[in-house]
């Protein structure tokens, strides 16, 4: 029997464990040392565009801190992309807000710049604009970044990147998770790279880098007893997970590679198809890093649906997914706002996630080629 072809897996470069062993030896094994630092070096190094980076235990936890670090609350409103997984949208509900979901356009499926437009020119004409914008990169194609920015600033309503997905991806040759007041990026152990779970806050700021690891680890004032005037977090990274992001960082640019090969791979599969759309970036200006490879079944024109392609990969070991169920359809959710014509559903009912993992060979992309091709044949 075949082993299982996962969605996305964890790829070890090979040096993570020398990193890990130095902080043994050092007996750095703590939310602090010298793999945290090194690894925001990288980042920073890696991101450009004057970015301070804070490394912390997850990218979850890091959006709840951009959001605190706005001072949003109880009774502000934050606008997210719908068209998402639920860590975008729960830290609004954690801080006390309340989230207002945007619609997605067709060609990159994130927050479509019209609707935003739309729903922010309704709230200014009711005097209450919303505290925040989260945009995200969706499978790491990058949003249409000066169209979301532009509608922003006309309002001046900050805009946070959450780029969990889309490290490597770039915008104008600038990097995903440079472009926000704020973003946040995710090492989580789907992601590009991991560090078996972790995240980091990314901004241009370094008083608000200054900031964020002061909450982030316990917001402990200076004194020689613990004193505290603010509410703190224990969301620092641990320097054993930082040893691994180390490790990866080495490696990040194969791992693009490797991702945009798969990508590749499922263009030229899918491409004479019938009804059948690979998501592929708009025009030069994008450049994604194919975290996951997605595509849109047409079932009137393919023959097929796309359940019925995630069923037969299914049973020949294969796993794949449908694409993200939009927030303001998710039960949690029920009822907050949504601004849209209704494209994220329509993405939602006929999209499947591929496969996508940088360690895929040879032998796997022919394992689902077998199957894809086995229903395309049988497709009436
Ligand atoms: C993974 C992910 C997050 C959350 O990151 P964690 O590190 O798992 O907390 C947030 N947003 C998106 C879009 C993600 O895919």
């Amino acid at each position: 029997m075949n082993p299982k072809i996962l969605l996305s897996s964890p790829h070890m470069g090979g040096n993570e464990l020398k990193y890990i062993q130095q902080a043994f030896k050092e007996n750095w094994v703590a939310p602090l040392g010298p793999n945290v630092n090194g690894f925001e070096e990288d980042l920073e190094k890696y991101l450009g565009n004057e970015s301070s980076v804070t490394a912390m235990s997850s990218g979850t936890a890091a959006l709840h801190l951009a959001l605190v670090m706005l001072n949003i609350g109880t009774g502000d409103e934050v606008f997210c992309q719908s068209m998402t997984f639920a860590a975008s949208a729960n830290p609004i509900r954690y801080v006390g807000a309340t989230p207002v979901f945007i619609d997605s356009e067709e060609e990159t499926w994130n927050m479509c710049p019209e609707a935003l437009g739309e729903a922010l020119a309704k709230r200014a004409s009711h005097g209450s604009l919303p505290k925040a914008v989260i945009v995200v990169h969706l499978y790491g194609m990058p949003a249409k970044m000066d169209e979301l920015t532009a509608v922003c600033e006309e309002y001046g309503v900050p805009l946070l990147e959450d780029a969990a997905e889309a490290l490597g991806s770039t915008y104008k040759g600038l990097k995903c998770g440079t472009f926000g007041k704020m973003a946040i990026l995710s090492f989580n152990g789907n992601k590009i790279i991991t560090t078996s779970g972790g995240g980091a806050l990314v901004t241009k700021d370094p008083a608000l880098k200054k900031k964020s690891i002061f909450l982030s680890t316990q917001a402990r004032d200076a004194a020689a007893h613990y004193e505290h005037t603010q509410i703190g977090y224990n969301y620092r990274l641990s320097n054993i997970s930082a040893g691994i992001g180390r490790g990866q960082m080495e490696v990040l640019d194969e791992r693009v590679a490797a991702r945009r090969r798969n990508h590749a791979f499922y263009a030229d599969l899918f491409g004479e198809a019938e009804g059948i759309e690979v998501l592929t970036e708009p025009n030069e200006d994008y450049f994604s890093n194919h975290w996951l490879s997605a595509i849109l079944i047409d079932p009137d024109k393919a023959g097929f649906s796309r359940e019925t392609l995630r069923h037969k990969l299914l049973h020949m070991g294969i796993e794949s997914r449908p694409l993200w169920k939009p927030m303001h359809m998710q039960p949690v959710f029920k009822g907050a706002d949504f601004i849209g014509s209704g494209v994220s559903e329509a993405l939602f009912a006929d999209g499947l996630c591929m496969p996508s993992g940088s360690n895929l060979g040879e032998a796997e992309h022919a394992r689902i080629a077998e199957a894809v091709q086995s229903v395309m044949k049988q497709a009436v």
